[in-house]
């Protein structure tokens, strides 16, 4: 662990040094002509090799009993894929829809729904000036599609285990607010899990009726260690607390199998379900019933899942670790950066000095490497600490994810040092 003086603690000259030393790093930064990128939360290319097999079916595999999946119809999808997942998800298959290859276009289509056409007997979300909750930091595209529909959006901060529940309970209590974006296990780019207690207790809430949770379990499956987070039966909960029409649960194997060639799920309550079909067969006559069938026979069953799952955990973890190791040696008792170090998912959320991460980010670009704007992870792009930087390890290989690391570490030091 890097033992260095806090920096607060140094006196003039050793700040002034500090910053010399870290100005001549940058320089010999600047002067490597790298060309790394820590932006996207993408699989690399050799976690994308582990489901080649799908490029070869459904090959000579037996059609699934059942309407032909060669044909149109069948908006809910394929049963098989529907138990597979809805298994993981703790889902009753007849709750969870599969869909196309997207569950970010899920997302958009019900607030597109909601927009046009309203839920649960209410008007049309864009009849009325309308809110959505917007936990921070979180992930942009969720930020993006409110944004785009006109929908104010809410910044609340994210606790360890979520949410504070008496402040959520508090913007609840104003009727405009229809909706929060949830990121429940492994949160993007925090990495926060939300517990069982408070979700419980946001589920009881009073809120509005057409308030939506929408649950986003993106990374539901994405452990890093072998302390997994608790998978909640969200459906069930939401009943038990009363509310059984509050959720909107999404998930897809973007991170599974193929980013943007997988299957995305769309698990609800039979009556937002009977909605959601009432505008989607406008929209479809039915999903990508062969995609289906292809990862139903990859799989085969939902332990199948959790095999290949513990294949991408193989490759992923030695990143994250090395993520941390660098940071703290190069940073450890500097007192000028925190980060993050999730179970699961895909982000180190790094915290730097307030004011400095905007900084960062544009020393590091100076440098070669791409990081996520600062302000990403926040509505309209606003971090009002300019604190928050996303760091995503997945795509580059490990060479080049120890450079990149030591490249941020020389920045966040410089920005400290400069702001100083
Ligand atoms: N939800 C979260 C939280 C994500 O981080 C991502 C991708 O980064 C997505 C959804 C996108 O999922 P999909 O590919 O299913 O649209």
């Amino acid at each position: 662990y890097g033992e260095h003086m806090r920096l607060s603690d140094m006196d003039a000259d050793q700040r002034a040094a500090l910053l010399a030393e870290q100005e001549r790093e940058h320089q010999e930064l600047c002067g490597r002509g790298l060309s790394l990128n820590l932006t996207r939360g993408k699989p690399s290319s050799e976690q994308l090799d582990l489901s080649n097999a799908l490029l070869e079916l459904p090959g000579s595999v037996d059609l699934p009993a059942g309407p032909d999946v060669r044909n149109y119809g069948g908006l809910d999808g394929l049963r098989e894929i529907r138990e597979i997942f809805g298994e993981l998800f703790m889902i009753d298959p007849d709750l969870l829809v599969a869909s196309d290859n997207a569950s970010l276009s899920l997302m958009h289509d019900c607030v597109t729904y909601a927009s046009l056409h309203g839920i649960a007997g209410q008007q049309p979300w864009s009849n009325q000036q309308v809110k959505f909750v917007c936990p921070v930091p979180g992930y942009d595209r969720h930020f993006a599609i409110t944004e785009h529909l006109g929908i104010e959006m809410i910044p609340i901060p994210l606790t360890d285990d979520g949410v504070n529940v008496e402040e959520l309970a508090a913007l609840l209590a104003d009727e405009q607010v229809k909706g929060m974006w949830v990121v429940p296990m492994y949160g993007n780019p925090s990495g926060t899990v939300w517990s069982r207690e408070v979700v419980e207790k946001i589920l009881a809430l009073p809120a509005a009726p057409d308030f939506r949770i929408f649950w986003d379990n993106a990374y539901g499956l994405h452990h890093l260690t072998d302390e997994p987070a608790e998978m909640l039966p969200i459906l069930d909960m939401a009943a038990a607390a009363g509310n059984p029409d509050r959720v909107f649960a999404f998930a897809s194997t973007s991170k599974i199998t193929f980013a943007g060639a997988g299957v995305s799920f769309f698990g609800s309550s039979k009556t937002n379900l009977d909605w959601y079909r009432g505008h989607t067969q406008f929209r479809t006559i039915g999903p990508d019933k062969i995609n289906h069938w292809r990862h139903a026979a990859f799989f085969g069953d939902a332990e199948g899942v959790r095999a290949h799952m513990r294949k991408h955990r193989e490759q992923l973890a030695p990143k994250f670790a090395l993520v941390d190791e660098v940071l703290s040696e190069r940073l450890g008792g500097y007192g000028v950066a925190e980060w993050t170090k999730p179970r699961g998912g895909y982000f180190v959320a790094l915290r730097v000095p307030n004011g400095t991460a905007s900084r960062v980010v544009a020393l590091a670009k100076e440098a070669g490497i791409a990081l996520t704007p600062a302000g990403a992870a926040h509505p309209l792009r606003h971090d009002p600490d300019d604190a928050v930087i996303r760091i995503a390890p997945s795509f580059p290989p490990m060479d080049e994810l120890r450079p990149a690391m030591e490249g941020v570490a020389t920045c966040v030091l410089l920005a400290a040092a400069e702001q100083l």
